[in-house]
Parts: C-alpha cells; structure tokens; sequence
C-alpha cells in the first residue's frame, strides 16, 4: 500500500464516516478492518437518532447531537443518489413513554428544558399517545414525543459510507487488524498489523470499543467495552410504526421486526447474550407493547458500546502527536454521531479554527481524561 495522506484504524461506522470525509476534502485515505471481533457496535446497533430523547437535562452533547440528526437527513437523499443505497431513514419521532410519577415528572422537566434551549418537543397525554400507538401498555401515563428524532437502518448507513468514500478513492483494507502504533520524533509514521507496517501521513482511531488495545499510544485511552444486549419480535400485526423509550430500554420497528434493547453491561469482551440480559430486555419490550409478552422471540445478539468514563467520545487531536487523532468513545449515540463526528475531523485536520464549526468541541476534547 502506498503511503496515504491519513490512516484510518477501524471500518464501523466512525471509520466509515471520517476515512469519506477526509476523502470528500482531497486527501487519500486508507482504512484498516479487522472486522473480525465479536461484538462490533454498529452491527449491533439499534440505529435510533435520538438526540432528544436520549439527552438528559443540561446535556452538554445535546447540540452536537442534533446536527449529527440532521446531517443524516441530509445525507440519506444523497446517499441514495449516489451509490444506490437507502439507509432507512425514520422520521416519525420518538416517543419517551412514562410509567411511573418519577417518569411524567423527568420527561415534562426534559419538555420544559428542551423548549427552553428552542428546540421542538412535547408532552402528550396517555389519550393521545394510545391514539397514536394503539398496541402501548395502557398503564402509560404519557410521553415525551420528540418529533424530529428517529432511526436509520445502521448497516445500510455503513455500506452507504463506504461505497460513497470508495467512490471517492478511500481504499479498504479487510481483515487486516492493526497491533501498533509507529511514533518517530514525535510523530506517527505508521501502523503495524499482524502481517506487515502501513506508512501513514495521519492516523485516526476509530477503533470503537477496541481503540484502547492499540500498543504504542502515546498515552492511555479511555474507552471500555459496555456490552448491551437486544432482542428481536415479529412486529404486533396492525400495529403502527413508532419509536418507544422508556426508562429502563426501548422497542423500534425496523422492517416487520421489533428491535428490543437493550442492556448497559461492563463485562468486558464477553458477547454473549445471557438469559438475565434477555429476561431484562424481555420485560421492558412486554412493558411498552404487552403483545411482546406473548411472541415469539426471533434472534437475540449483543455488541460493545465503546464506553468513556464521562459517557462523551473522544474527537480530536492527541494533544502531544500532532498527526493522531481520535474518533471513538461514541458510546450509546454512535450511528446519530457519526457524520458530525467525520465533520468534525476533517475540519480539524485542514487546520480550520474550531470555532469556525459554531459546536463545542471541549466537552468532547481527547485533552480532557489527561493533565499535563
Ligand atoms: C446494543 C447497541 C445498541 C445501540 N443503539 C444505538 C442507537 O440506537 N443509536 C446510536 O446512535 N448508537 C447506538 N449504539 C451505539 C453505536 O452502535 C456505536 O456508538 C457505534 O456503532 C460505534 O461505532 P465505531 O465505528 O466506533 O465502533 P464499531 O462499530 O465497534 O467498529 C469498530 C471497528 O473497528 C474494527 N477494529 C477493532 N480493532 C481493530 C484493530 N486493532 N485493527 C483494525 N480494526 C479494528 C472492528 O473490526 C470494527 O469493524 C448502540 C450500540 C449497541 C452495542
């Protein structure tokens, strides 16, 4: 391979969306897969872009969030124009469903922040929300419905960003599973894999839950593996489409399936899908649609959220290799952050002043896990 501009390490979806847009602005880029692990996020993911319901109040990420929401709406249109690929895009709303007093009382409290930041939000009482969804748990008492979040088809979204960067001359390497960073004076020079070194100009790590593992950082990155668990249903027949959270998971139709996540583990590198998981998962999808309760369930999986210990990701330069950079940490919210994230980067790395972007980029600084 010969030299690229930028090396990225890592093909989910945040490898996929940095390595197209390095390559949307001039640069050759390469991109390093392994592929190969258990667990890999995006495949795993429920793909909910949920920048509303997902915050909390007071949520530092919340902005960047929601230009990563509508970027995809953007994106979705293009990419299908471009490389015949449609990537699902839902946008219906979704729902924050409340079954207890403590629930009504944090979504209306989220509802008046929300309003309070401009942003478009609602609360909406057990009539209409039944009106809305016939088949949820009369037992609701209401909902959040954030009416400009929803969903994408996560794997559809990833072969969409890489046939559109591919298109674009970025260049995949498969099943190949870097092992080290090159660091010459101060700088990246390259990527050692299991067969061989790749030179590199720049390196970004993308590595999701695995980023850390990488020898030769030149400091420790802060991200675990936080394992969750999801299941899916046949959708319940008659049953409109809809997005339901509440506060222990949630249930989203994806085709004719229900997806029912999901847990929030820290077990390590263990896969495996296990009879608590299910029966926890089991029980929140039964709560929201009691149809659940009687169907069958039809595939179960797990995947690692790549975990950071404030829950924010990591986007940036290293603060010491100035040709390092980071995009992982991504968490719970990796499909809604992809593309902003890509942004993001390819800002940083043309050497823009950050706040040409108009987003904070401090509260998701690599500098902030390390003091100097
Ligand atoms: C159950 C579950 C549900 C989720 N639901 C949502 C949701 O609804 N909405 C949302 O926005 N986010 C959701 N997420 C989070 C989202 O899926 C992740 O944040 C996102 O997929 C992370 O993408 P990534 O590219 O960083 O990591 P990954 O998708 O894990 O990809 C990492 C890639 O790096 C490769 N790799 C690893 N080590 C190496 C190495 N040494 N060399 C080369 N390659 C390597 C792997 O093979 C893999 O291809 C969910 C996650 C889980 C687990």
């Amino acid at each position: 391979m010969t030299q690229p501009d930028v090396l990225v390490v890592g093909g989910g979806i945040i490898g996929a969306a940095v390595a197209r847009a390095l390559a949307l602005d001039g640069l050759t880029v390469s991109v390093l897969d392994s592929g190969r692990e258990a667990g890999i996020a995006t495949q795993a993911s429920g793909g909910m872009l949920a920048p509303l319901a997902e915050a909390h109040e007071g949520d530092p990420l919340i902005g960047i969030g929601i230009r990563g929401r509508d970027l995809c709406r953007q994106l979705a249109p293009a990419l299908a124009e471009e490389t015949g690929v449609d990537i699902g895009l839902w946008q219906d709303g979704v729902l924050k469903v409340a079954f207890t007093e403590e629930e009504e009382s944090q979504a209306r409290g989220l509802v008046a922040w929300h309003r309070q930041q401009g942003l478009n939000s609602e609360w909406i009482t057990a009539g209409e929300l039944l009106h809305r969804c016939s088949g949820i748990n009369p037992e609701a008492r209401g909902a959040l419905l954030a009416p400009e979040d929803g969903a994408l088809e996560p794997l559809a979204f990833l072969e969409a960003l890489l046939v559109s960067g591919a298109r674009r001359g970025v260049r995949l390497a498969r099943g190949e599973r870097a092992v080290g960073i090159e660091i010459r004076d101060r700088r990246v020079s390259g990527i050692r894999t299991e067969s061989q070194t790749f030179p590199a100009g720049a390196i970004v790590i993308a590595a999701g839950a695995w980023s850390g593992r990488l020898e030769g950082l030149p400091r420790p990155l802060s991200v675990e593996p936080v394992r969750g668990q999801m299941l899916a249903y046949p959708w319940p027949e008659g049953e409109p489409s809809a997005i339901a959270y509440t506060g222990r998971g949630y249930v989203l139709r994806r085709g004719n399936e229900a997806i029912a996540g999901s847990t929030m583990e820290y077990v390590g590198f263990d896969a495996a899908v296990t009879p608590d998981g299910r029966d926890r998962v089991a029980r929140t999808a039964a709560t929201v649609y009691p149809a659940l309760a009687h169907a069958a369930i039809q595939r179960s999986w797990a995947g690692f959220r790549p975990g950071t210990p404030d829950g924010q990701p990591i986007v940036g330069a290293d603060p010491e290799v100035p040709n390092l950079w980071y995009a992982t940490g991504h968490g719970r919210n990796g499909i809604l952050l992809a593309s902003v994230t890509g942004e993001i980067i390819a800002h940083l790395v043309r050497g823009d002043p950050s706040d040409g972007l108009e987003i904070d980029l401090a509260p998701i600084s690599p500098n902030r896990f390390w003091n100097f």
